[in-house]
């Protein structure tokens, strides 16, 4: 590749406000459509906006946890554009006087840490949704999610890959979700990114061109627009083509992106500032107040699993990387102290079950005690991994504690003596070949059999009593 990927990062995020950013209409997403709408947030002539205290204070977190400087002075700015989801035919935006500037944040990939810079990040409304194709030929608007309060997030053109670009999303996604001040839940649009990127000649100082692919909405569309747009421009540069500066869009489906129009700059926008709006002055004790109660960052979270409870740096930040993830974690060790068998379960059987069931950590129907329930019924032998894999799968159908779905199902772990050795022989009778195999030196054939033993006994038997005593068997 003679070629370096030059990427900068616009991520916009809807706060978990429950009222709009300038009227007192409900965020909730879906609802049928303009149900959550009054005079202000469908753009009526003379309904005038009324800031939201709350909206500032989460962006604020926001900058703060992303370590930028906070504006004692702030403006509100109307960015001029016509389109039929934005009734007001103007978003109010933050033009030149941002809420935060200049901060960053840690990415890591292979291993290699690298700060992203945060060039600023200002609040703004949402604009509307519009639903085409349900009706022949025309498009119908709904104002539900028109004045919903965003932070748009810029960063700085530091990024040099697809992984680093995720990574610094995923890390975007996770100090927000720690701060509660975002859902995130990219799905419902919560959480979207505008990926600017330009190629140059390794060794080249001056930038490229830049294109804007706008509006990814999963981590996979992310990587793969990205993808695809690196590879367009180096065809259209070894072709001695132009790169020109427009916004693109991506079709997941098609897995193709394409040119929408040629890009707008801050002029085409006639910005100028919001006078219905004062200015946003805020105080060093607001500031200060908010800074010293700021939760725990993941990477402070993260820090901690392995100094304090020896998890191995890569469980601690797959386990940290959620908010929820984390604090699930942390409710099974209430009541069980084996982190590591914990995380596994989580980076294991947890994750994949969630991701089949599509599910949120939130709706799993039985709680993080009850993980931790089940790794002491392992850990005191009254069940086998292998059954509690099972029990595992019952408990995310049925929600029922472990205990109950062991005694239910009759899955306790058969660790009696006198039992196991019934079985053993039993298994010793039926397969004379494979003692042959173990008298001419063939180790495989003992594990064989304790395979043999674990199916007669319904993976109940307890398989370090059966080692032991085919070993004993066998050796007699
Ligand atoms: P606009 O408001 O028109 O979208 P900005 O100057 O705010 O433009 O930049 C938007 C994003 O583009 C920023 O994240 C910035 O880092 C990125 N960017 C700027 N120049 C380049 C470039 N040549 N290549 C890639 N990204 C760039
Ligand atoms: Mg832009
Ligand atoms: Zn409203």
């Amino acid at each position: 590749m003679d070629y370096e990927v030059v990427i900068g990062l616009e991520v916009h995020a809807e706060l978990a406000t429950k009222t709009k950013i300038y009227c007192g209409c409900s965020t909730e997403f879906g609802g049928d459509p303009n149900t959550h709408c009054c005079p202000v947030c469908t753009g009526m002539p003379g309904a005038l906006p009324v800031l939201n205290k709350k909206v500032v204070e989460y962006a604020v977190k926001a900058g703060l946890a992303m370590n930028c400087e906070i504006a004692r002075d702030s403006k509100q700015d109307r960015k001029n554009y016509f389109y039929p989801d934005l009734p007001k035919a103007y978003q109010i935006s933050q033009f030149d006087m941002p809420l935060c500037e200049n901060g960053h944040v840690e990415i890591e990939v292979d291993g290699q840490k690298k700060n992203i810079g945060i060039t600023r990040i200002h609040i703004e409304e949402d604009a509307g949704k519009l639903n085409h194709d349900q009706y022949g030929g025309g498009a119908l608007v709904d104002l539900n999610r028109a004045c919903v309060p965003l932070i748009e997030i810029v960063s700085e053109p530091d990024i040099r890959s697809a992984e680093e670009a995720k990574a610094y999303v995923e890390k975007l996604k996770s100090i927000l979700e720690y701060l509660e001040v975002s859902d995130c839940k990219m799905q419902e649009g919560s959480l979207r990114a505008d990926v600017n990127l330009s190629i140059r000649k390794k060794g080249e100082t001056k930038f490229g061109t830049r294109t804007e692919t706008k509006n990814l909405n999963s981590f996979r569309s992310i990587v793969r627009a990205i993808e695809f747009e690196i590879e367009r421009q180096i065809e259209a540069v070894e072709n001695g083509e132009e790169i020109y500066q427009e916004t693109r869009r991506w079709d997941d489906d098609r897995g193709i992106g394409y040119a929408m129009r040629t890009k707008e700059n801050a002029d085409d926008y006639r910005y100028f500032p919001e006078p219905d709006l004062s200015l946003i002055k805020l105080s060093e004790d607001y500031i200060n107040n908010l800074k010293d109660n700021l939760p725990e960052m993941p990477d402070s979270r993260k820090a901690r699993y392995v100094s304090e409870l020896g998890l191995p740096e890569y469980d601690a930040t797959i386990i940290t990387a959620s908010k929820k993830m984390a604090d699930f974690f942390e409710g099974a060790l209430t009541v069980c102290s084996n982190a590591k068998s914990i995380s596994n379960w989580l980076m294991g059987d947890f994750t994949r079950l969630l991701g089949e069931k599509e599910m949120e950590i939130e709706n799993v129907p039985f709680s993080a005690q009850d993980l931790g329930e089940l790794v002491n019924l392992i850990d005191s032998g009254k069940i086998s991994s292998a059954i509690a894999k099972k029990v595992f799968e019952e408990m995310f159908e049925s929600g029922k504690q472990p205990k109950v779905i062991v005694e239910e199902k009759g899955l306790v772990q058969i660790s009696d003596e006198g039992a196991i050795k019934e079985i053993v022989l039993k298994v010793l009778e039926n397969n004379p070949q494979s003692i042959a195999d173990f008298k001419a030196g063939k180790d495989k054939a003992l594990g064989f059999l304790v395979g043999q033993a674990m199916k007669e006994s319904r993976g109940k038997a307890n398989p370090q009593m059966l080692n032991k005593m085919f070993l004993e068997e066998l050796n007699k």
